[in-house]
């Protein structure tokens, strides 16, 4: 939260809550800035909600959800085909609002909006996935169903990185399930879910079943301990991810939170080692590095090593690096200078930690454009594990290279990573692909696939400190993490029984 304050605000645009299916000025006169980071210049400032606003907003989906929550499938399921028309037709318009607020470059945010109406797609289709079970006939003329319902107000706190996707892993499935929801986007880029808001206005979508509350951590606390929210799920960084699950917990609510990562991709000597460059460039600087499945540690196995570096630099000092609205751009700056300065600390202090530094982005700016929140690209070769470039998830266009002799040497690297979001291995040899599936610690695996990231109907999720909870997030689990089951056992005596009569003993199936 370090990047924004509270104070007056002058001559720029404001984005305001979004309650009860209305724009809902702030009132408590704290707000923080929102920058164009190709340009660093203050462009928006967005209200930062009180307990009193949070309050409002939990209200407001509490209040909704008395008729939303029995609300017909065919009602919510209409709604949604609806939504997702409006944003498909409104794809450009929220890919330019992400990139006015993010940075990324326009394709990208196109692609983000994409993979978010993936989503959309599954809960259009949630009648499927709540069709529930029926047993017949269990014991003498009883009966048993198992049913899935809503859990009520759940709420939704997202990062900067996708400010459209990610709240799209959420909500579409969470309201077509029946419950409520209040999002707490990521303060540095909130329009976007302002936009998402109206277009699910526009859709048909009750008052109050989806709501905006923006803000900092006093937003965020007051929804954690706030008496009438059912579950949280939080997408972010592993320290605030472990407070939310602590908190959240605490308070008697399901919680998902998904953290950090640092994404290894095993390079194996067998593999094409073209398509691995390729593959090893796009992912790692794709999003300036900005992506929680982004590539930030190649592993290269026995000889490949030389060969592989060799041709990632090659690739990587062609990218072309500029805003993320001029189509020649293939990488944006970054989300604000103080993070910008982070990223440019670990290159600095690479080679004292034993790193050969192959490409240094540090200092680079665009012309014209002095005052972006640039970096240019860095690779740092015969990276050891003790490097605090390799320790922490930096979350830029760092790449680092690690070197290992043997498959088993590289997959214990892997496996003692703190992190375990998404993997990678790169080979022609299917059977140690097969091993790698099953030996390695991380929730998705790629073959030959450097950014994993599940389908709508395929869980995402990650393992050890890139998610604190049980539930992977959309898909099956998703739909698990927002409904709750109840099970029903029915007697209907035929008519010709006679009565039962009584017995204390504990009911037996017969
Ligand atoms: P962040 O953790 O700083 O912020 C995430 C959300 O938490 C924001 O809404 C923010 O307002 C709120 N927040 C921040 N500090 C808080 C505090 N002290 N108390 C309560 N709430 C607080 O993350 P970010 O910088 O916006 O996003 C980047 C991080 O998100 C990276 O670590 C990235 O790996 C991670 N991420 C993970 C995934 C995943 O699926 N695992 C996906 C995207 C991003």
């Amino acid at each position: 939260m370090s990047d924004t304050k509270s104070g007056t605000k002058s001559g720029t645009k404001s984005v305001h809550h979004w309650i009860g299916g209305k724009t809902v000025e702030g009132v408590s006169g704290n707000h923080g800035p929102v920058t164009d980071p190709a340009t660093g210049a203050v462009t928006t400032h967005v209200d930062f909600a009180s307990a009193d606003e949070v309050d409002a907003a939990v209200a407001a989906a509490r209040e909704a959800y008395a008729s939303w929550g029995t609300s017909s499938l065919a009602k919510r399921t209409e709604i949604l085909f609806r939504f997702r028309a409006l944003l498909d037709a409104n794809r450009d318009a929220i890919a330019e609002l992400i990139t006015a607020e993010h940075g990324k470059v326009h394709a990208d945010a196109l692609g983000e909006v994409a993979r978010g109406l993936e989503i959309v797609d599954l809960a259009c289709g949630i009648n499927v996935q709540l069709k529930g079970e029926l047993s017949t006939q269990v014991a003498s003329r009883v009966d048993v169903s198992s049913i899935r319902q809503p859990v009520g107000v759940v709420v939704g706190i997202t990062p900067f990185n996708f400010p459209a996707m990610v709240p799209m892993w959420m909500f579409p499935i969470a309201i077509a399930c029946g419950n409520t929801f209040v999002l707490k986007p990521s303060e540095k880029d909130p329009s976007a879910s302002i936009k998402i808001a109206e277009l699910l206005s526009e859709a048909g979508l009750p008052d109050g079943v989806f709501n905006v509350v923006h803000g900092d951590k006093v937003a965020v606390d007051r929804l954690l301990e706030h008496p009438d929210v059912a579950a949280v799920s939080f997408v972010g960084s592993t320290p605030i991810a472990r407070h939310i699950h602590t908190t959240a917990a605490a308070n008697g609510k399901r919680v998902q939170a998904l953290g950090g990562a640092k994404n290894h991709m095993l390079v194996l000597p067998d593999a094409d080692l073209d398509a691995a460059a390729d593959a090893a460039v796009s992912a790692a600087y794709g999003s300036a590095g900005e992506r929680c499945m982004a590539i930030s540690a190649v592993v290269a196995v026995g000889p490949v090593g030389d060969e592989l570096v060799a041709k990632i630099k090659d690739r990587a000092e062609k990218i072309k690096i500029g805003p993320g609205s001029d189509p020649a751009s293939e990488m944006g700056p970054l989300i604000t200078a103080v993070h910008r300065d982070k990223v440019a600390s670990y290159v600095e202090g690479a080679a004292a930690d034993g790193c050969e530094v192959v490409l240094d982005g540090t200092g680079y700016t665009v012309e014209g454009h002095e005052n972006g929140h640039w970096i240019g690209l860095s690779l740092l070769d015969h990276v050891p594990t003790s490097a605090k470039a390799y320790q922490d998830e930096i979350f830029g266009p760092v790449l680092c290279v690690l070197r290992v002799d043997t498959y088993d040497e590289g997959v214990r690297l892997i496996n003692d990573s703190r992190y375990g979001n998404g993997t990678a291995i790169f080979t022609r040899d299917g059977g140690a692909a097969r091993r790698f599936q099953l030996e390695v610690e991380a929730g998705m695996v790629g073959v030959n696939v450097p950014i994993p990231v599940p389908v709508g109907y395929h869980s995402f999720g990650g393992w050890k400190d890139s998610l604190f909870g049980d539930h992977h997030i959309y898909g099956n689990d998703g739909t698990h993490f927002y409904t709750r089951g109840k099970v029903v056992t029915t007697r209907w005596p035929d008519p010709s029984d006679s009565p039962a009569g009584v017995d204390l003993g504990f009911p037996r199936n017969h």
